[in-house]
């Protein structure tokens, strides 16, 4: 079956099964919530929380995200390819250089039909790290550019021809405003979002980033998926304190919804069935493995979102 055929069923199946099986757990999960009036308001629509029962996290009754309260800022230099990938991964970034270029391809397969590199397409990556995605992207014909925090990840980069500036994501959002440059064909970030505690800013930005009729590729963390449903004392004590906030397909479709773009499609990421109960007998196995390829209710989505106007 061809990637757009593919795209379309995907949506359509998902929107069934999530109707089924994403609605009603959604609910389930609300109430655990105890509403009250956190001292920490929303980063997106800047309203009032209601606590989840470990306290430190709380939702957002409007828009669905999940909300770090006892968030940590954090420097994103080498040492964290090193320690703090391997502390929240199991292996180092480098160590993980297969399963990570695995994860590019198939992001690369999902999406290579939405641009065509012979219309000179140009791609940013937002914390391109050591440039796999760039990379499979340049190969194809894509001009691209990548922003990485991590000097040492920039220089690897540049060094294998991938043009990476050494910046982070306000400081180059906002000199790419000031200095009128054109918005990008694709942009992508890949497990940054959660990081950053500007959303409301990021978001702008971002839409000023991608040209109208442009795509917004994003992979990160989920609330949809078992860890949050079915293990949530685990979700918490494993929850990284440098994540400013978690969303889940809804909240995120409605979050790009008020900052200008429409969701396209959205997949899971990391499939782990033994995540969800039952999960590791034969049976149950095999049927979350297929609910996890129709439809995004994995620990970990990556999302295609297009700009309009
Ligand atoms: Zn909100």
């Amino acid at each position: 079956m061809r990637i757009a055929e593919a795209c379309k069923a995907s949506i359509i199946n998902y929107a069934k099964v999530y109707r089924t099986l994403g609605r009603p757990m959604n609910f389930i999960c609300s109430l655990t919530c105890i509403p009250f009036k956190a001292s920490v308001s929303c980063p997106i629509c800047q309203g009032p929380l209601a606590a989840l029962s470990d306290r430190r996290f709380a939702v957002c009754p409007r828009d669905g995200v999940v909300v770090n309260r006892a968030y940590e800022f954090r420097r994103y230099e080498h040492d964290y390819f090193e320690k703090e990938y391997k502390n929240q991964y199991g292996r180092t970034y480098t160590a993980d250089r297969q399963s990570i270029l695995e994860r590019n391809l198939k992001r690369y397969e999902l999406v290579k039909h939405l641009v065509s590199p012979a219309t000179h397409a140009q791609v940013l990556e937002i914390g391109s790290a050591a440039g796999y995605f760039l990379k499979i992207m340049q190969d194809h014909g894509y001009s691209v550019h990548g922003w990485e925090i991590s000097a040492a990840m920039a220089k690897y980069a540049n060094a294998r021809g991938l043009k990476t500036t050494q910046q982070d994501f306000l400081k180059g959002a906002r000199q790419h405003l000031a200095r009128k440059r054109k918005p990008y064909d694709i942009v992508a970030m890949f497990y940054v979002l959660e990081h950053l505690p500007e959303q409301a800013e990021v978001w702008q930005h971002l839409a000023s980033l991608v040209r109208p009729g442009g795509y917004l590729l994003l992979a990160l963390p989920s609330t949809a998926g078992p860890m949050f449903r079915f293990h949530r004392s685990g979700w918490y004590a494993s929850h990284p304190s440098d994540h400013k906030i978690d969303y889940a397909p809804d909240s995120l479709r409605l979050t790009g919804k008020k900052f200008g773009f429409s969701s396209i499609a959205t997949f899971s990421e990391g499939i782990h069935p033994h995540r969800f109960p039952l999960g590791r007998f034969r049976l149950f196995d095999r049927l979350y493995r297929k609910v996890l390829e129709t439809a995004p209710l994995a620990d970990t989505i990556f999302a295609v979102l297009r700009r309009e106007g």
